[in-house]
């Protein structure tokens, strides 16, 4: 066997085996060596882990906007990044928008590479964006080594993403079925929005009823029997209506190739607690009541819903309009890059999930989905992005502590269960629970080669 740089010996690792105690051999920033915890295992660096931890893989967030450059006050790669190495967050993909200039062409996907450069403290790949005219350049970001498509049904929330009405979904989808590419989907309708009642004031009710499950439930219908129609593959981003998990279910069984993920704050929060004026918990779709919020474990549980990613969406606090407390003009997105683990570990395990069920949803099937090979699992061969996790820590979230640009989230001051200890990047030691540790060792990733 090759000279070994690091042995882990962990009492207890997530495995596709399940939780096992075993001593985990990297060499050249990759998992070479997986043995028994009483073998002999060595290199010159070695990690004890104790019994209260658990090693995971790094988590795989396939759902972040960076917004740099162009709106770097909102939030940029380093500060990003940061906060996803405190996470046990190893790779990140950031979305084609918020930025400027959004990635629609492979020029700006240049910039944006050139501007993650040297400051990236997690694996960062990028995401294109579909938009009204940019059937040409698909083909030429995908070589470029994009990992797929956003795309939105509606208003963006930024004037330089514009969105794809429905009827634009069948010719995208089979330009990029025909080199094997994936189209992430924003699914509201624009039509239902623009009937629901508008968005102004400071009731939360009043926010909801603007954006009405029904144009979830809509517009995902129409991408279903797009992809039928195609046979290409397309991916539901951050469901908040539970209501679509049936045809999303009966969609599958037909062969539909489609995929789906929530996020932390679905699964944590409901619309009951959310008090008036509180614009931090303003997120599109929108968090919804409590008996939602138990059928989307459901359909976590039933493998409805592969993923749980953040769609970490910052802004400035400015732009959060505490002042007016306003739903309709306040920025919608929730920043919780750092969070999202101990937020769902403390829900899950409430249900009788475990932390290997954790690590399907928020390493291995979102790794899977992006097409990111050799990451996810702790397994030969696969890149060594590892996490130490403390299951029965508990936490109070401090806004202070949070590496994000702005410590703004409706996370403040919540309990929350389990904390990371530790982060490895390709076998290296990148920080623990308090923040990064050493240089910036990040990767750009191109779809194909991670
Ligand atoms: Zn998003």
């Amino acid at each position: 066997m090759a000279e070994l740089d690091l042995v882990l010996r962990a009492p207890r690792v997530i495995t596709a085996a399940g939780e096992v105690a075993r001593r985990i051999g990297v060499a050249d920033g990759r998992i070479v060596a997986i043995e028994p915890l009483d073998s002999d295992l060595t290199a010159p660096e070695i990690v004890d882990l104790g019994t209260d931890e658990v090693l995971l893989p790094g988590l795989v967030d396939t759902h972040v906007h960076v917004n740099e450059p162009g709106r770097t006050e909102w939030e940029g790669f380093a500060t990003a990044t940061r906060a996803a190495a405190a996470g046990g967050v190893t790779t990140i993909l950031d979305m084609p928008l918020n930025s400027i200039p959004p990635t629609v062409d492979v020029a700006a996907l240049e910039i944006k590479r050139k501007a993650a450069e040297h400051q990236a403290w997690v694996d960062v790949g990028f995401w294109g964006g579909a938009v009204p005219g940019n059937l040409p350049e698909l083909r030429g970001l995908h070589d470029a080594g994009v990992f797929g498509f956003k795309c939105f049904l509606l208003h963006s929330g930024v004037d330089e993403f514009p969105h794809l009405g429905m009827a634009d979904l069948p010719d995208v989808l089979t330009e990029i079925r025909d080199f094997g590419s994936l189209l992430i989907v924003h699914a509201e309708d624009s039509d239902a929005i623009d009937h629901a009642p508008s968005a102004h004031g400071e009731l939360y009710r009043d926010y909801l009823a603007s954006r009405p499950r029904g144009a979830e439930n809509v517009a995902i219908a129409g991408v279903i029997e797009a992809a039928r129609w195609t046979g290409a593959r397309v991916h539901v981003l951050h469901l908040s209506s539970s209501d679509a998990l049936p045809m999303i279910r009966t969609a599958r069984r037909d062969g539909v190739q489609i995929t789906v993920e929530t996020c932390p704050h679905y699964l944590l929060f409901t619309a009951e607690e959310v008090q008036d004026g509180q614009t931090q918990f303003k997120c599109c779709p929108p968090i919804r009541e409590a008996d939602n919020r138990e059928l989307l474990w459901h359909g976590l549980q039933a493998g409805d819903v592969d993923s749980i990613v953040s769609d970490h969406s910052p802004c400035t606090p400015e732009l959060k309009r505490f002042e007016l407390g306003d739903f309709g003009v306040a920025w919608g997105g929730i920043a919780s890059l750092q969070l999202g683990l101990s937020a769902v570990w403390t829900e899950a395990r409430r249900r009788g999930a475990t932390l290997a069920d954790v690590v399907r949803w928020m390493a291995e099937r979102p790794a899977a989905i992006a097409g990111l090979h050799r990451k996810g699992h702790i397994e030969l061969g696969y890149h060594a992005d590892l996490c130490v996790f403390a299951p029965e820590d508990a936490f109070l979230v401090d806004p202070s502590r949070l590496h994000h640009r702005h410590p703004v989230t409706p996370y403040a001051g919540r309990p929350l269960t389990g904390v990371v200890r530790g982060t490895w990047l390709h076998g290296r030691h990148i920080g623990d629970g308090a923040g990064p540790a050493g240089e910036p060792s990040g990767r750009l990733l191109r779809r194909g080669e991670a």
